[in-house]
């Protein structure tokens, strides 16, 4: 980490410390770096601005602070300067509330957690996933997803009643909680269905994770007025980017999953094994030829993934050339990618239409892949 990052965290966590807020808050909400000015920003407003926007914005109001001293002859402290600076220096808040941040917080986890099971709801599993696409552009690194859905529950509402069945949810939560690690996320996805989202996480050892999940509920029967009921879990599995360029496909891909477990029921089935193919992203950008044989001739990509591109182009190539293409994004922002494919399949719908190309990336480094990720994600709004 450079000197300068970590200097820039430390003087947003002094300004903080001296505001009030705990070190046990600032350890897990403060980010490195520029992001330290955005996680403050949050943390005193719970608004939220881009890395470079917080710096310029975090400076002023430091500066602002300063000034009200000056001014007033006493310190208002950071809270006030912040109030003042976003209210009539810089309006972005029109009806800003005064709340004791305890209350706030448990407003806020309330709003987050599921009633029954007291795990965290569907609301709180959007932001998280979020945050691991987030983690895998920035550090590049792997999360994984489970689905879980309790196996023939309609029949033991039907049999044991709707109370019966609420203690069994309550029940098969416990054990996911108990069995996953510190660090994952047990979510109630709705229903009868569970989600996990597990941090650092490669194919097989989500795999191993789902099976012993699996085996954990198979052990532990519900009780039902004295009797020990058995109940089981299927569970679907897929992991960050093996098997989705998103959020959103992530969901899709492990959902697939568990519709495969379903067949037999009482299993964990993993999407990277049942695939072994590249998640496909729909896209619908121009790219350039940079090789010099083909400078300047235009392609349309209609899909990518990590193993390569499918594309239209009024020219053909043929297969087995090598060429280097520059893919930019419409969004501002976007990253402009070069890479090196190899063109695998030419083909032609009718006589006179457009070419069909099929390139395959030569080596796609971890840098690469993540400048993708950002790039499909800007070109396509992301999110779930
Ligand atoms: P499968 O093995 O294919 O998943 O079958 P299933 O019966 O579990 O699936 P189905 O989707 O047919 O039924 C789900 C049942 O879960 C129906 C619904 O009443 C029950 N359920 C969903 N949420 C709750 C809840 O909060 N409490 C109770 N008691 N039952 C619930
Ligand atoms: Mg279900
Ligand atoms: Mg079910």
């Amino acid at each position: 980490m450079s000197e300068q990052r970590v200097c820039q965290s430390f003087e947003v966590r002094e300004q903080l410390l001296q505001a009030g807020l705990s070190e046990g808050t600032l350890n897990s909400e403060l980010g490195q770096g520029e992001q330290a000015f955005a996680d403050a920003l949050y943390l005193l407003t719970r608004m939220r601005f881009d890395d470079s926007e917080s710096r310029c914005y975090w400076s002023e109001i430091i500066s602002h602070k300063e000034g009200l001293a000056l001014a007033l002859g006493r310190d208002v402290g950071l809270r006030v300067a912040v109030c003042d600076y976003f209210m009539n220096l810089h309006p972005r808040m029109r009806e800003p509330v005064i709340v004791e941040v305890q209350v706030l917080l448990q407003k806020e986890r309330g709003a987050l957690v599921d009633e029954l099971t007291g795990l965290y709801n569907r609301r709180y599993f959007n932001d998280a996933i979020q945050r691991e696409v987030e983690r895998f552009k920035r550090f590049g690194q792997r999360f994984s997803l489970l689905m879980v859905d309790v196996d023939h529950f309609k029949r033991f509402n039907d049999t044991y009643g709707h109370l019966a069945g609420d203690d069994a949810l309550q029940s098969v939560a416990g054990v996911l909680r108990d069995t996953a690690r510190t660090f994952d996320h047990v979510v109630r996805y709705g229903g009868e269905e569970f989600a996990l989202i597990l941090p650092h996480t490669d194919a097989e050892q989500a795999r191993a994770a789902a099976e012993r999940l699996r085996q954990a509920v198979e052990r532990k029967p519900v009780q039902v007025q004295g009797t020990a009921v058995p109940l089981t879990v299927s569970l679907g599995t897929a992991t960050f980017p093996e098997d989705a360029i998103n959020a959103r496909d992530m969901v899709g891909r492990a959902d697939e999953a568990l519709y495969e477990a379903k067949i037999t029921r009482n299993r964990a089935c993993s999407y990277t094994e049942k695939s072994r193919q590249f998640p496909r992203a729909p896209l619908g950008l121009t790219m350039l030829f940079a090789s010099p044989a083909h400078h300047g001739l235009a392609l349309r990509v209609r899909n990518i993934s990590f193993g390569g591109m499918l594309c239209q182009s009024s020219e053909a190539v043929l297969p087995g050339t090598r060429v280097e293409v520059v893919l930019a994004g419409d969004h501002p922002g976007a990253p402009a990618l070069r890479l090196v494919c190899l063109v695998v399949r030419l083909e032609r719908e009718s006589e006179g239409g457009p070419y069909e190309i099929a390139l395959s990336f030569e080596g796609l480094g971890e840098d690469l892949r993540r400048a993708l990720v950002r790039l499909v994600e800007l070109e396509q709004g992301g999110g779930l």
